[in-house]
C-alpha cells in the first residue's frame, strides 16, 4: 500500500458539508474582501495563539516582508535568518530593503539557536527571523535574552505546535504557542501547512498594539481608507473565502497537532530510531511535526528507494538558501560559512506525517526504510 508524504484531504473529508457550507455563506454574502469572515477568524486565531492580535494577509512570505517592515526594518539594516530553511523566510528580507545575513542552526533541532544568532549579529542588525521549522519550537526567550533584538517568528511550519515552561511537563505554568512567543509572528495558510485553506493565505500575529496597527495599515496600501495614504505599503489581504474555510479547521487543529505528534512516537515504536536519526524535539516542545525529517548519510538512497515501493519521501531544502544564487549578492564578502546547515542540506530527508497517518502506514514506512538500507 502506497504511503503519502503529506494528505491534507483526509483529515478534511468529514468536514465536506461543513466547508461547502462556508463557501456558500461567502458567496452569499457577496463580501469577498475584509469582510466578517475574516474578522471573525482573525478573533479566532489571535484567542487560539495566545496573542492580542491577529491579521490575515495575502499568504506567508509577504507576512514577513510586511511585518519586519512593522518591526521597523529597512535600508541599511540587518535581518539574521537561518539558512536551512524554506527559501521565502530570506527572500521576504531584500523586498524591505534590508539585507540578509544567514547564520547555522542545531544539527538535532535543527532550528537556529541563541548561539547562532549571536554568531551573526552585527551593529547594523535590527531583527531576528526564527523559525520554527518542521513544527520544533526555536528558543525565542533565550535568542531575545541573549541578543537584546527583536524577534520574528516564522511560524508558517508550526501552527499546533506546543511549549510548556522548562521543567514542567504538566504545562501547569500554562500551555505557550509558537506565534505568541516573539515580538511579532508570521503563518501561512497555504494547502499543504497544518492549518491550510483552499488557496494562498496568511496571518500575522502580535501582542504589541503600534506593531498591530503598523501591519493592519501596511497591507492596505499604508492607509486606513484608500483616502489618505501614510505608508508604501501592500495589497495583502486574506480573502474572505480563505478566511471561512480556516474558520472551520480550527477547532479541529488542536486534535490534528496531537496526531502529528504522536506520529513521533509511533514512528519510535516502529523502530525507526534504529535506522536513521530521528529529528529532536526542543526543550519543552510539544512539536506537531509539519514534516517529519530524519537524517542518514544515505538519504538520497533512501529517498529513491522508498520512492520506488511507493513511500513518499524526499529532501526539501538540498541546496541550502545562502548557496540560492540570487543570494550571493548580499554575502559580498564569500559565503557564509555553515557547517550544520550544509550537513543537514546533504541528510536530511522528510518522510510521510499527515493529521492522519495510521500506525499500519507508519510500520510499512519503517518496513521500507529498513528495506532499503539493509
Ligand atoms: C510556507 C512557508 C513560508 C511561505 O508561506 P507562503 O504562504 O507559501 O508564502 C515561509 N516560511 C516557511 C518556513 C514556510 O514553510
Amino acid at each position: 500500500m502506497a504511503v503519502p508524504l503529506f494528505d491534507t484531504a483526509t483529515a478534511l473529508a468529514p468536514l465536506r458539508r461543513e466547508l461547502d457550507e462556508a463557501l456558500l455563506r461567502v458567496a452569499a454574502d457577496g463580501r469577498f474582501v475584509l469582510g466578517p469572515e475574516t474578522q471573525a477568524f482573525e478573533r479566532e486565531f489571535a484567542d487560539w495563539i495566545g496573542a492580542e492580535h491577529a491579521i490575515g494577509v495575502a499568504n506567508g512570505t509577504e507576512a514577513i516582508t510586511i511585518a519586519l517592515r512593522a518591526l521597523g526594518v529597512g535600508p541599511g539594516d540587518e535581518v539574521v535568518v537561518p539558512s536551512f530553511t524554506f527559501w521565502a523566510s530570506a527572500e521576504a528580507i531584500p523586498p524591505t530593503g534590508a539585507t540578509p545575513v544567514f547564520c547555522d542552526v542545531d544539527r538535532e533541532t535543527m532550528c537556529v539557536t541563541a548561539d547562532t544568532v549571536r554568531a551573526a549579529v552585527t551593529p547594523r542588525t535590527k531583527a531576528v527571523i526564527a523559525v520554527h521549522l518542521f513544527g520544533n519550537v526555536a528558543p525565542i526567550d533565550e535568542i531575545r535574552a541573549v541578543t537584546g533584538l527583536p524577534v520574528l517568528e516564522d511560524a508558517a511550519q508550526a501552527a499546533g505546535s506546543t511549549l510548556t515552561e522548562d521543567g514542567d511537563p504538566t504545562g501547569r505554568h500554562g500551555v505557550r504557542r509558537p506565534g505568541a512567543l516573539g515580538d511579532v509572528a508570521t503563518f501561512s495558510f497555504y494547502p499543504s501547512k497544518n492549518l491550510g485553506g483552499f488557496g494562498d493565505g496568511g496571518a500575522i500575529t502580535t501582542s504589541d498594539a503600534e506593531v498591530a496597527e503598523k501591519v493592519r495599515t501596511l497591507r492596505f496600501h499604508g492607509s486606513a481608507d484608500k483616502v489618505d495614504y501614510a505608508l508604501i505599503g501592500y495589497n495583502s489581504r486574506l480573502d474572505e473565502l480563505q478566511a471561512a474555510v480556516l474558520r472551520v479547521q480550527l477547532p479541529h487543529l488542536d486534535r490534528w497537532a496531537g496526531h502529528r505528534a504522536a506520529t513521533h512516537v509511533r514512528y519510535h515504536r516502529a523502530g525507526l530510531d534504529e535506522l536513521v536519526e530521528v529529528p529532536v524535539a526542543a526543550p519543552g516542545a510539544t512539536p506537531a511535526w509539519h514534516i517529519y525529517v530524519v537524517r542518514s548519510e544515505r538519504a538520497d538512497e533512501l529517498a529513491a528507494g522508498l520512492n520506488e515501493r511507493g513511500i513518499g519521501a524526499r529532501g526539501y531544502y538540498r541546496t541550502p538558501v545562502h548557496r540560492q544564487p540570487p543570494m550571493a549578492a548580499f554575502q559580498p564578502d564569500g559565503l557564509a560559512d555553515l557547517p550544520v546547515t550544509d550537513e543537514l542540506a546533504r541528510t536530511h530527508l522528510a518522510l510521510p506525517v499527515s493529521a492522519t497517518i495510521t500506525e499500519e502506514q507508519v510500520g510499512e514506512v519503517v518496513a521500507a526504510v529498513g528495506a532499503v538500507l539493509a
